[in-house]
């Protein structure tokens, strides 16, 4: 099953049970990627994990005293040595929260909120889709949007 996301971008997948498991080709966004196939395939609750390469991305640290994520975006060779996070829901649309640890050509780690990524080579990712739903909810005292049961 492919998936064109727009023009330039596309991913192949196939589902197995509750899983699914996705290519990501050069040039894709993993954000963007990940949460059209949600949205296609009606995944509202899951797992995300992935590794692959990146030349591209943009991740975030949430400064818990100003309430604000602050950004960084690196560039260049990167392997994607943990792409990990989860899906849920949040105003009846799919919420993702991804985090990601990025390696560079001296072996050095970086690693954050994932805000976004773009494929240099493969991104091989697997999506464990639970039955269910969880809804988020902002938390004003954290400055979150924490899981609501
Ligand atoms: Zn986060």
């Amino acid at each position: 099953m492919k998936i064109i996301i727009k023009e330039g971008m596309k991913m192949d997948y196939r589902k197995f049970g509750s899983k699914y498991v996705l290519r990501l080709d050069k040039g894709d966004e993993i954000v963007e990627s990940i949460k059209k196939l949600c949205e296609k395939e009606g995944i509202k609750l899951g797992m995300v994990t992935g590794i692959g390469a990146t030349n591209k991305a943009v991740i975030g640290l949430f400064h818990t005293s100003s309430k604000e994520y602050h950004s960084k975006e690196l560039t260049g060779d990167m392997e994607i040595t943990s792409l990990v996070g989860n899906i849920s829901q949040m105003d009846g649309e799919v919420y993702l929260h991804l985090h990601i640890t990025l390696g560079d050509k001296d072996y050095n780690v970086y690693g954050g909120h994932l805000t976004s990524a773009v494929i240099s080579a493969t991104g091989e990712i697997i999506i464990d889709a639970i039955e269910g739903e969880v809804d988020r909810e902002f938390n004003q005292e954290v400055g979150l949007n924490l899981f609501k049961f």
